[in-house]
């Protein structure tokens, strides 16, 4: 070989070397959260004590950190998204923000229908009926569809028709009974609303409990972290409300996912691997579980959450997270239709 080219070879060797471990030493990931729970502190640390590896963190609404990941493009400095709601974890990967994984792990402890090829569930919260204890017969509360009864006029709190945690429930019922019977519930749930929708899950909460409506439909996590308050008037505003977990002769109550992925264009690919690994093992899963009041989703995790505890255990809608994405504009069109604003 000619000895200049030959010498060219080894420089560029020994460049690509000093750049790989230079890489290699930059031990960072860069995180774009859109949980806003202050008990996450405890996965981002627990992961920098197991790898070396610091977290730095941007927080942003969900949508809006969607967006600035687009505009970033190529140079985004994100390596992991992680976000709550299954719709918007596919509207990442429709936007063509996210990597395919293939990872071991994660397909060993991710059961499959939480997880996707380029995002996976950590998380479960379950959409439940809440009623006013003595208001109403819990037994004609036993299924979504009996919101949409008529019996129920005048009764039922909600909030926003648009936002995702309804829309997601609306898909679940898409996907089982099919567009033309979830339009009916749909209209069926606004001829028994109590006032025009408005607030957030704990508004709904504290209206059945204040007797402005009988009933709702609430993320148990909102529940949980009510019981376990350390205001008095939390627990009392508990202690008026039953939970019910609707459809447990049927498909299982609707849940839904805070999950995550690797950016296509994440600078630090490999950790960002690690991190999701890190999540699905049995010390991040319990900080979801005892720190946000959030299920696991690897069977078999050790809890200490008095409030899971005493919400008890129930039979889990487990429709694949993919087909509430699917289903998700369709839900929107429906609840336009239906006027459920
Ligand atoms: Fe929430």
């Amino acid at each position: 070989m000619d000895f200049r080219l030959s010498r060219l070879l080894c420089t560029l060797a020994m460049a690509g070397a000093s750049l790989a471990s230079a890489q290699a030493e930059e031990k960072v990931l860069n995180l774009y959260s859109a949980r806003h729970y202050q008990t996450d502190e405890a996965l981002y640390s627990g992961f920098a004590r197991q790898t070396g590896i610091t977290i730095k963190r941007i927080e942003g609404k969900e949508d809006e950190l969607l967006e600035r990941i687009r505009n970033e493009g190529a140079n985004s400095p994100a390596d992991v998204l992680l976000t709550v709601d299954a719709a918007r974890l596919a509207a990442a990967h429709e936007m063509g923000l996210l990597a395919p994984v293939r990872s071991a792990v994660l397909e060993a402890r991710v059961p499959a229908h939480l997880r996707t090829t380029d995002w996976f569930s950590f998380s479960l919260r379950a959409r439940v009926i809440i009623y006013a204890k003595g208001a109403v017969n819990p037994d004609e509360l036993r299924n979504y569809s009996d919101l949409a009864n008529p019996r129920l006029k005048g009764k039922i709190c909600s909030r926003s028709g648009s936002h995702p945690y309804n829309l997601s429930l609306l898909a679940s019922i898409i996907a089982h009974q099919g567009e033309a019977k979830a339009e009916e519930w749909a209209k069926g749930v606004v001829a028994n609303f109590a006032r025009p929708p408005k607030g957030g899950d704990t508004d709904q909460i504290r209206a059945v409990a204040a007797g402005e409506c009988t009933v709702a439909v609430a993320n148990t996590y909102y529940l949980a972290r009510l019981m376990r308050s350390d205001k008095a008037d939390d627990r009392k505003t508990m202690d008026k409300i039953g939970v019910i977990w609707p459809d447990q002769k049927g498909s299982g109550t609707h849940i839904n996912v805070s999950g995550g992925g690797v950016l296509k264009n994440a600078p630090h690919k490999e950790a960002a691997v690690r991190f999701l690994e890190y999540l699905a093992s049995d010390e991040a899963q319990r900080y979801f579980a005892d720190g946000n009041n959030e299920w696991p989703v690897v069977a078999g995790i050790k809890l200490d959450n008095p409030a899971l505890q005493a919400l008890g255990k129930f039979k889990a809608d487990t429709l694949p997270v993919g087909s509430l994405a699917m289903y998700r504009a369709k839900a929107q069109v429906i609840f336009d239709r239906a006027a459920y604003r």
